[in-house]
């Protein structure tokens, strides 16, 4: 398992839309493996394939809070059934680093998908779970969740992040 590096706004990568994955190979599998030990190490509670630069649509999350993990895995997730009621949480996410803000979603939903043998499962989702998945395959079309925010108050996050990136190390010699 490798840690790889998570892509961060703005990243014209993250705009792009995932493709399906055809079958869920020891290739896939390997993926799966690198996307769990990146997100645990940046501690994230779930990440996709997009943001190591990879467009698969696949997802991996923990959202245990225990110390026992409890990885989950999700390949060509399609949601159904949303409920018509929204919750709210103050969301981040890793390629949005130190950057917060409440956004709504339905509060649940039904997943269909393929685990990590690549077998056919269907998940209903609810709570932190329901808002958890949802984020993530926002992330397989390319969405972020600072999108969902004023044209101003992503404008002033993206602005942050972008002075973030072009920061020079200062040395005294
Ligand atoms: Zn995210």
């Amino acid at each position: 398992m490798t840690v790889k590096t998570i892509l961060t706004e703005p990243n014209k990568l993250l705009r792009q839309v995932s493709l399906p994955v055809e079958k869920v190979r020891n290739e896939e599998r390997r993926l799966m493996d690198d996307m769990l030990e990146t997100m645990y190490e940046a501690k994230g509670i779930g990440l996709a394939a997009i943001q190591i630069g990879v467009p698969k649509r696949i997802i991996v999350m923990d959202i245990s809070k225990d110390d026992e993990k409890k990885p989950m895995y999700f390949v060509n997730p399609i949601i159904k059934n949303k409920n018509s009621d929204y919750s709210t949480y103050e969301e981040g996410c890793l390629s949005v680093p130190n950057q917060f803000a409440e956004v709504n979603r339905p509060s649940t939903c039904e997943v269909e998908y393929l685990d990590y043998n690549g077998s056919k499962k269907v998940l209903k989702a609810t709570g932190l779970l329901a808002t958890c998945i949802q984020h993530e395959m926002d992330h397989l079309e390319g969405i972020l969740f600072i999108d969902y925010l004023s044209k101003l108050k992503k404008m002033m996050i993206v602005k942050k992040l972008s002075k973030q990136k072009n920061k020079v190390d200062r040395i005294v010699v």
